[in-house]
């Protein structure tokens, strides 16, 4: 099991450098190939023995090695968090007996989230970029390894949702279509259905949250209220999550997000921001988000933990 966690903490570092680049230059419009890494005090350029995860910023004493500068302690800590969740995942799917083609579309959910999270606290926005690759890949695994789903393997296993539609998933995967056939189209079915589903929740508190702080907008003559009740880019959030992790996972994760992003809106109201253009800055739901996300394929659907935590199961 060591073994397992350990590929799995330097497949995280390795991926966590490259989304250190996606955070830093995906919101600020920058191309994710070119120019190569520099330093941004002095521009000074990484050579690749100062670009190993972690190790690197540890032997240069967090500073460049041109101009001596200290470089952030984002830059590790982000490759150890990376490095740490998909250790964690790594020995979820070892343990479970997951096929390990799991490991790719939970990796590349948990990736994404934790580099969402970060671009939404520091920017307030969630990139297109990231989302729509996301959605992209997440079908294309859907039909290349069906089983990679637990919710497709294990269709009504509590522990990966499965209750909304594991019926329907079970009735295409016995039509008789051919053994090959079937379980992909059960796994684009799973992908799709969470994708629309993430999408039109979303879409409906957008909506009509527009049109109620438009009309309070008006009759409280409020102009410091923002004019969306949520950012797009939390739609297109909530699709992706449901093309990784089927239609329950929606469910679950946007009621805990919510719960969370609540409890945290509570807090940082206090003293709100106001933005540029005068309206008050809106909280940034993806941090709260991806705790529940993060925990359900780190660990497990974070409310059946909670539920045999309070029933005490353990
Ligand atoms: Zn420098």
């Amino acid at each position: 099991m060591f073994i397992v966690a350990a590929i799995g903490f330097i497949m995280g570092a390795v991926i966590g450098s490259f989304l250190n680049v996606v955070v830093w230059r995906v919101p600020r419009g920058m191309s994710l190939v070119r120019p190569p890494s520099t330093c941004p005090k002095c521009g000074h350029r990484i050579r690749p023995w100062e670009n190993i995860p972690i190790i690197s910023w540890l032997c240069l004493g967090g500073r460049c090695s041109s101009c001596h500068l200290p470089i952030s302690w984002k830059y590790p800590a982000g490759e150890a968090a990376v490095g740490l969740l998909y250790a964690l995942i790594s020995v979820r799917v070892w343990q479970a007996a997951l096929p390990l083609s799991t490991l790719i579309g939970w990796w590349w959910f948990a990736g994404t989230i934790l580099s969402l999270a970060r671009i939404d606290f520091e920017h307030g926005i969630i990139p297109n970029l990231v989302t729509y690759t996301s959605m992209i890949a997440a079908a294309v695994l859907a039909v290349a390894f069906p089983f990679s789903r637990p919710t497709v393997l294990l269709t009504h296993d509590p522990q990966f949702g499965g209750i909304l539609i594991g019926k329907f998933l079970d009735k295409i995967l016995d039509s008789g279509l051919p053994q090959d056939l079937a379980p992909r189209l059960a796994g684009l079915t799973d992908c799709l259905t969470g994708l629309l589903l993430g999408a039109l929740i979303l879409w409906i508190v957008y909506y009509f949250g527009g049109k109620a702080l438009a009309l309070w907008r008006k009759q409280r003559n409020r102009t410091d209220l923002p004019e969306e009740a949520i950012g797009r880019g939390d739609i297109k959030m909530l699709a992706m999550t449901g093309a990784f992790l089927g239609p329950d996972a929606v469910i679950y994760l946007l009621a805990g997000g919510t719960l969370l992003g609540f409890i945290g809106a509570l807090i940082m109201l206090r003293n709100p921001k106001q933005r540029k253009d005068g309206t008050l800055s809106q909280v940034p739901f993806a941090p709260f988000f991806a705790i529940p996300a993060l925990i359900w394929v780190a660990v497990g659907n974070w409310f059946y933990i909670l539920f045999r935590i309070c029933s005490n199961e353990f």
